[in-house]
């Protein structure tokens, strides 16, 4: 439907540009740091109007080498300044920032740079052997570019020409005016990590990037501000650090970026030493700095609120960390497709002065949807479901930042009637909190009845051995499927498969307690840390449970 055209408003129209953003921290929070730890293992610290200097230098070596607005440049590296400055040089030129998982593997690196048609790609210097593996059979790299010191360059691989960060720097006056883009144009570019078929490539653009981090930052959101110390453990290779380092550029709050070290060791110590308030990761992530949090009996000083999302958070999680450290847990929920922020969980004016474990129930949700996104849980039939917070039904959304084609068309058409489906599966309440309860695909369907995977899953967690735990669907002669409990001791502990299934009694009902418990070392998780179940499932899918 077109817009109605009636009387026009009379006020400045501005493009909604990326490049607006470090503008605005070089004029407003000029002095406000930023520090990362490095791949060499030392601390770089540098303020924001460095980075605005250096990503307009960059900006000017990258059209002198030829690359031309629209073209895409892509990213291996981990969180650091290196990378921020593509952030802004790339999109504030005009080109179309591809940041690269390199956790994928050497096929999928190669399948995406190609589908991307990179005309550069940026790496870390511990990259060098992925660019080695995949440079050979991607014909539309003009240019690889190391981003390291000359001091540190690396000799070429057989057959590419290396070129240096810091030597095209230099050589640059970084006289650059950003130019006035158009605000739909692409400023960013990033794949799914579907674990079926190929990935599907999301173009964001500046006014959806833009109008994302303003929302993120809200109160009800994020709540970021001036006075924070951001740490995103988040890469910037997954959807853009679910946007941090543009909305820390916005209000001005000192970054620090955690490099490629990212055991409980490593964050603990730099959360310390910087005075880190705010910190972003997965779960999987957080249970690393957990362990090693109270295996040598430390605190945190400074930490006081971290976002935990991309997989469910559990329950258990999230009680250790208000009640042992005082630390609120933000549960989030989003996707590649949204930038990636849908929903943040923040209780309301009605939820102050509840009890404790009331509040926690609610923290527990991956919670509301940020202004900008509409969202509805629908049946198989397409229609829509009251939010009773029982009810059950496939998520869809909408909205500024929500995709509305994939890259090139391939991937298929991501919308049903203008929604999209997440492809998960959800209760909304009457407050508007959204619960997730499976991924569709994940979903056990016990005698024609839902079981919700996640739930079982948190109750495994909340037991005191358990360090990890999947719950996956088994097949069953009678019930077509049962639930089956995949578990991982913490090191040391110890419990049986009727410990851990007594442990249920109560807390779900008797049907949904799983058949069985295997344990395993380890379970498999994917590039971005979420839990390959359909791996779990090739090896227990068929397991014969007892009296089955
Ligand atoms: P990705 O596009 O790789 O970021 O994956 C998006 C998917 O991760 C969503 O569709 C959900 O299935 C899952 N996800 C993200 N955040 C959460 C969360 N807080 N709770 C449960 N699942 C989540």
């Amino acid at each position: 439907m077109l817009p109605i055209p009636a009387l026009p408003g009379l006020m400045m129209q501005d493009q909604l540009l990326v490049s607006a953003l470090i503008r605005h921290a070089d004029r407003h929070h000029g002095e406000a740091q930023i520090v990362s730890r490095r791949s060499e293992g030392d601390l770089h610290r540098y303020s924001y109007r460095d980075c605005h200097r250096r990503a307009r230098q960059l900006a000017q070596a990258l059209t002198t080498l030829g690359v031309i607005a629209g073209e895409r440049v892509g990213t291996l590296a981990w969180n650091g300044y290196r990378h921020l400055e593509l952030y802004y040089a790339v999109s504030g030129y005009g080109g179309v920032l591809h940041t690269i998982n390199p956790r994928l593997h050497v096929e999928q690196l190669t399948w995406m740079v190609n589908h991307a048609e990179d005309a550069v790609v940026c790496f870390d210097l511990g990259m060098l052997p992925l660019v080695k593996a995949i440079a050979g059979q991607c014909p539309t790299v003009r240019h690889w570019i190391a981003m390291a010191d000359a001091a540190a360059m690396p000799p070429s691989p057989p057959g590419v020409s290396l070129l240096c960060y810091e030597t095209l720097l230099q050589a640059q006056s970084g006289d650059f005016l950003w130019p006035e883009l158009d605000e739909r144009c692409a400023a960013t570019l990033c794949y799914t990590s579907g674990t079926t078929g190929n990935p599907k490539g999301v173009l964001y653009s500046h006014r959806s990037s833009i109008l994302h981090a303003y929302a993120g930052a809200l109160p009800d959101a994020l709540n970021v501000g001036s006075a924070d110390v951001i740490l995103p453990v988040v890469p910037m290779f997954h959807v853009n650090a679910w946007a941090i380092p543009y909305m820390a550029t916005m209000v001005g709050a000192k970054l620090v970026l955690p490099g490629p070290q990212l055991d409980g060791a490593s964050i603990y110590q730099l959360l310390e030493q910087e005075k880190v308030s705010y910190s972003a990761g997965v779960p999987t992530v957080w249970q690393g700095l957990l362990a090693h949090v109270e295996t040598h009996g430390l605190k945190f000083s400074s930490m006081r609120r971290t976002l935990i999302g991309g997989s469910a958070c559990p329950p258990a999680m999230i009680h250790t960390f208000q009640t042992r450290y005082g630390i609120s847990v933000l549960h989030g929920w989003g996707m590649t497709e949204l930038s990636p922020l849908g929903t943040v969980c923040t209780p309301k004016a009605k939820h102050v002065g509840l009890p404790e474990a009331q509040i926690e129930a609610v923290k527990c949700k991956q919670g509301r949807s940020l202004y900008g996104i509409d969202m509805r849980i629908v049946d198989e039939a397409g229609q829509e479901l009251p939010w009773d917070g029982k009810l059950s039904g496939d998520l869809q959304v909408r909205g500024h930042w929500v995709i509305r084609e994939y890259f090139k068309g391939d991937g298929g058409d991501p919308l049903q009637n203008g929604w999209f489906p997440t492809g998960d599966v959800a209760t909304i309440d009457a407050d508007g909190f959204m619960q997730i309860t499976d991924r569709s695909k994940d979903v056990i369907k016990s005698g024609g009845e839902w079981i919700s995977s996640i739930d079982i899953e948190n109750i495994a967690m909340a037991h005191p051995a358990v360090a990890m735990a999947a719950c996956i669907a088994t097949a069953d002669a009678k019930w077509d499927e049962r639930p089956l409990l995949v578990v991982v001791l913490k090191p040391g502990a110890a419990a049986t498969r009727e410990e851990l299934l007594l442990h249920y009694a109560g807390k779900v009902a008797k049907w949904w307690i799983p058949d069985d418990v295997v344990f395993v070392d380890s379970i498999p998780l994917g590039a971005t840390g979420k839990m390959l179940k359909n791996r779990l499932r090739e090896r227990f899918g068929n397991r014969q449970l007892p009296g089955g």
